[in-house]
């Protein structure tokens, strides 16, 4: 999206990958959630270099805890490591 290249605002990027978010069919959002059914957690990987607050994954998490909270629920503990977020 030219955002890692700087072309694309932090909000821009936001705004376009929530779109994204909200096209995507109900039916990846239920599958996303089964794929966390068995560990009762779903565990969603980042590839950034160095994870930061401005993450695609931490949009898509902060959008299906907001818009899914049927599914997805903040962990409690909004347990967060360098490598993987979790939903
Ligand atoms: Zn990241």
């Amino acid at each position: 999206m030219g955002h890692k290249q700087g072309r694309v605002s932090d909000e821009e990027y936001e705004s376009r990958y929530l779109a994204i978010l909200k096209a995507a069919p109900a039916g990846a959002w239920t599958w996303l959630y089964t794929q966390g059914l068995e560990e009762g957690e779903v565990k969603v990987l980042c590839y950034c270099p160095l994870h930061k607050p401005f993450c695609h994954t931490e949009i898509l998490i902060r959008y299906a805890i907001a818009n899914l909270p049927t599914m997805f629920k903040a962990d409690s503990q909004d347990e967060i490591s360098d490598s993987e977020s979790e939903l």
